[in-house]
């Protein structure tokens, strides 16, 4: 478990690009991993998770939110709009909004409660077909919408295309959000968190490294 070593070196990072500490939130990718990897990172005092399905972490989250007090979780998966329901009742952050049906869904649900997650818009930095998220032409008109529903918009999310240079699609999605007024950036992963925070990253998404390898168990 690599928490403490991926902790400094997020601070470290924050330190090169001359933000303040702590500007810089790790959330700790904890989807398909064990549970006493998690349990782990639990028990040295991370309390900030992204899960990538609704299900899964349905099914883990609310047994370790009632042992572990002020854990923080945020959705970083596609979401479906039939889970829609139960992902504003689990989760803290949604990073995944990229489409109207869902954005609508998401308001309705936020009025009958009278809360709503911190809501991320993703991009598609990389225009790829099979990949989710808003084009980057599409994000100023739908940020706009979304906003139209009464939703607030806490920033943007991307995950570079594999096998590039992130350092582009960060610099893309930090100018989109500037344009937009928006202060949050989710962006970074394992291999290229450093480059995020350099480009003003405030949320890194971190699975592999700090908890080691997934196992799909044969599974794509
Ligand atoms: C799985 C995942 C991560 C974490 O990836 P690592 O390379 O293990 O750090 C981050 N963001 C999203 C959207 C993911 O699906």
């Amino acid at each position: 478990m690599a928490l403490a070593e991926i902790n400094a070196r997020v601070r470290a990072a924050e330190r090169a690009a001359g933000r303040p500490e702590g500007s810089v939130r790790l959330i700790a990718v904890s989807k398909v991993q064990p549970e006493a990897r998690v349990r782990a990172v639990l028990d040295a005092g991370h309390r900030v998770f992204g899960e990538n399905y609704v299900q899964e972490a349905a099914a883990k989250w609310p047994a370790w939110k009632a042992r572990f007090p002020g854990v923080e979780l945020h959705m970083i998966g596609p979401l479906q709009t039939n889970k829609a329901k139960v992902a504003v009742e689990l989760f803290d952050a949604i990073h995944t909004v990229d489409r109207p049906s869902l954005a609508e869904r998401l308001a309705r649900l936020a009025e009958a409660r009278g809360a709503c997650p911190q809501l991320f818009v993703q991009v598609n930095t990389g225009a790829e077909p099979q990949k989710a998220g808003v084009l980057p032409d599409e994000t100023d008109g739908f940020v706009a919408a979304v906003r139209g529903m009464g939703l607030p918009v806490q920033g943007l999310m991307c995950i570079p295309p594999e096998g590039q240079d992130s350092t582009p699609h960060f610099a893309m999605l930090a100018a989109l959000a500037a344009r937009n007024g928006l202060t949050g950036l989710s962006m970074g992963m394992s291999a290229d968190f450093e480059a995020a925070i350099a480009a003003g990253a405030t949320h890194v998404r971190v699975g592999s490294a700090i908890f080691g390898d997934r196992d799909y168990g044969g599974r794509a």
